[in-house]
């Protein structure tokens, strides 16, 4: 059985107050309403991780994520955030190659490899991002682009590493536009990236592989979306950001 996940992506939103809020919020509606065995991820901004981790810290089903890590160890790079950092204050996964760190940090597929590796070295989960622009999938080489994605940045780790990642397809025409892709889309690729994974490191590990949907989900379509074969939970933007809609969005397996 694959590991079902939900992760909240709040990127840059929530001053304390209100990560704490809606942290406090969602710890109690997953304690009263999750029975399932979903993972639930928090990926609060760097400077809230601290005090959202003393609050998920009892809760055995939620669990903290970064928005981002550095691609070297330590050093010289004023204002940045080191792998181990993270690792050092709690955390257990952290969110690579998302689309925005792409398109507006020039971001590339050689660099989220090596912050694959130092994620991986500090033990956390890298929660892979891959997916294609509008103009790519109007193309219709969506499929070929976002497999490059995957072998740039992933396909040097040893199985024993690989199988360690959670990688999340999120359509960049998807993302904040309120376009989801229809859940016949997300299995295509879904299904595609797991033939293609199998490829490389065998089925039984492409099977055990975790991919996340992540592109306007919301409580009303994220059950159908979940109900896809090839969909193993979401990666979610907007509406992590409001309790009621992330737990309900936690609900749809
Ligand atoms: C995201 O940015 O990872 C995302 C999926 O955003 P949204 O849910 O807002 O489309």
């Amino acid at each position: 059985m694959r590991q079902k996940i939900v992760a909240g992506n709040w990127k840059m939103n929530n001053t304390l107050n209100e990560g704490l809020k809606l942290t406090t919020e969602i710890v109690n509606m997953v304690a009263d309403e999750v029975r399932g065995d979903v993972k639930v991820i928090l990926a609060p901004p760097f400077v809230l991780m601290p005090q959202v981790k003393n609050l998920i810290k009892n809760v055995d089903k939620i669990y903290l994520s970064a928005q981002n890590c550095n691609e070297n160890a330590s050093g010289a790079f004023t204002g940045e955030i080191s792998a181990s950092m993270i690792s050092s204050i709690g955390a257990t996964h952290v969110i690579i190659g998302h689309s925005e760190r792409r398109e507006y940090f020039n971001e590339n597929n050689a660099q989220l490899a090596k912050k694959v590796d130092l994620a991986l070295v500090n033990n956390l989960t890298p929660i892979f991002c891959c997916g294609e622009s509008l103009e790519i999938r109007e193309s219709g080489n969506y499929e070929t682009f976002i497999c490059n994605q995957i072998k740039e940045s992933l396909f040097h780790l040893s199985a024993e590493a690989f199988s360690k990642v959670v990688i999340a397809y999120e359509p960049i025409w998807a993302i904040g536009t309120g376009k989801t892709a229809s859940s016949q889309q997300a299995q295509e690729v879904h299904a595609a990236l797991r033939k293609y994974v199998a490829g490389q490191y065998g089925d039984a590990i492409a099977e055990n592989l975790s991919i996340l949907y992540g592109g306007s989900c919301k409580p009303d379509n994220a059950k159908e979306l979940f109900a896809c074969p090839d969909v193993d939970g979401g990666l979610i933007g907007g509406a992590s950001l409001k309790s009621r809609d992330f737990t309900d969005i936690v609900k749809s397996f």
